[in-house]
């Protein structure tokens, strides 16, 4: 008896959105910039201080995240520590929660979906 097995590959019917290339691409190509620029230390404003955090960075990480309508512009981007970068990247995504619940009221848009990832 033969048994075959069933096929793997499938054809998808939608179409792949390049929505999330296209900004990468400029911005990555902006990270070394934006990493010279800021010495490679964590811009991150503390709340206690008021000032820079200046630690050592870990990441290149947008201002005003793209879903939140930030550009990819070198002015949106700074360099963050691995402790601030996590901390607004979860408390991103909070409030993205928290705007997705009361719906989508608020952000220009701008043809991206709210809520895209970079
Ligand atoms: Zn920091």
């Amino acid at each position: 008896m033969t048994w075959t097995p069933p096929a793997t590959t499938k054809t998808y019917g939608w179409k792949r959105t390049s929505s999330s290339r296209e900004g990468r691409g400029d911005w990555s190509r902006l990270r070394p910039f934006a990493w010279r620029r800021d010495c490679g230390l964590c811009q991150h404003i503390r709340y206690d201080t008021g000032l820079p955090c200046l630690a050592a960075g870990a990441v290149v990480d947008h201002i005003v995240p793209i879903s939140q309508g930030g550009s990819t512009a070198l002015d949106n981007l700074q360099v963050m520590c691995e402790y601030h970068h996590t901390r607004k990247t979860a408390l991103e995504a909070a409030e993205g929660r928290r705007k997705a619940r009361q719906g989508h009221r608020l952000g220009p848009g701008r043809g991206r979906r709210p809520g895209t990832l970079e």
